[in-house]
């Protein structure tokens, strides 16, 4: 079969572990940078070209979409779904895990453990929405923040009220949480593929630092997770509808919290810190979905979609 991988660069450490993966099971690869695609729109007839190419011979496609780009990577996404190709992450769950806010409330729903969080728009009562989640020291995030930048720990309540009327005053939307201390400086990268857990690893952030995401010097290694960890990881991403994912979870004094589920998680960080091979698993979950979509009768799919 073909399966395109949705990326940017080539040699980007995921996207070659996923290429060699689909290699190595004697599948062809190809890598499709998603900014060049030209979405072709016509009734009954949905079409992609990839630098004058018609991209009509795949089986499948992942998704590997920077957040700065989420927009014209989801409606590609979205036109190989009209195309009826298989596509490990659905354009919907991919826009949804982009929303920070959106994603908690989700996860809040289905009962998964998350540190206490407010948003408001009414920069008035900061006093107040300080006190909501237990005082300082507190966490302050920007909504569109990503690898730890616009993350933002305020050790007392005055630092914690001009870092919020700071970002208000830019216009810059933010959710304010409760501090989990307990953590230390570290978090939990779960990789979950199709209800199991493939790879964990414990990331600590580097001396003197509470952010322990790899991109701010944070350090991974392999990690064996509680039942409760695995399990909040699995449900977390169930909830957030996608298949392949990259939980992050702070380890409290009540139990598991997650902090956000990604959608095109790194293979690199997690590979390295678990000797496992992770792009095998996702490889592995896409052969065997085209397979069995192949394996049913060739009525045309109905394509459910609420885009
Ligand atoms: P990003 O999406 O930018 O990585 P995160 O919400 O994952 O933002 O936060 C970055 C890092 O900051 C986390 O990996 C964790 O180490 C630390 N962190 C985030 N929120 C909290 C919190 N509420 N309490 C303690 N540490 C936190």
């Amino acid at each position: 079969m073909k399966i395109g991988i949705l990326s940017r660069n080539a040699a980007l450490y995921s996207t070659k572990r996923l290429v060699e993966a689909i290699e190595s099971r004697g599948h062809e690869a190809k890598v499709i940078d998603h900014l060049k695609c030209d979405i072709v729109i016509e009734q009954d007839k949905p079409a992609i070209y990839y630098k004058g190419e018609n991209l009509d011979d795949l089986d499948a496609v992942i998704p590997r979409i920077g957040a700065s780009v989420t927009f014209y990577g989801t409606a590609v996404v979205r036109q190989f779904e009209m195309m009826n190709i298989f596509t490990a992450v659905q354009s919907q769950a991919l826009v949804r895990s982009r929303d920070k806010l959106r994603s908690l409330q989700i996860m809040a729903s289905a009962g998964v453990g998350l540190p206490k969080t407010v948003f408001t728009n009414y920069s008035k009562e900061v006093d107040k929405l300080i006190d909501s989640v237990g005082g300082a020291p507190l966490i302050v995030k920007l909504l569109e923040g990503t690898q730890g930048y616009g993350v933002v720990l305020a050790p007392t309540k005055k630092a914690a009220q001009s870092i919020i009327e700071a970002f208000h005053s830019m216009k810059a939307r933010v959710i304010v949480q409760e501090f989990i201390k307990e953590s230390k400086g570290a978090d939990i990268r779960a990789f979950v593929v199709d209800g199991k857990v493939v790879g964990a690893m414990k990331r600590q952030g580097k001396e003197g630092e509470f952010r322990s995401n790899l991109h701010q010097g944070g350090t991974g290694s392999l990690i064996k997770l509680t039942k409760k960890e695995r399990e909040a990881a699995l449900t977390a991403a169930k909830s957030m509808g996608l298949p392949v994912a990259g939980v992050d979870m702070l380890q409290s004094a009540r139990g598991p919290l997650i902090l956000e589920v990604n959608s095109s998680p790194g293979i690199e960080g997690i590979e390295k810190a678990t000797g496992k091979d992770i792009a095998g698993s996702v490889i592995k979950y896409v052969i065997s979905k085209v397979e069995a979509v192949k394996a049913k009768p060739t009525k045309r799919r109905k394509i459910k979609s609420d885009a």
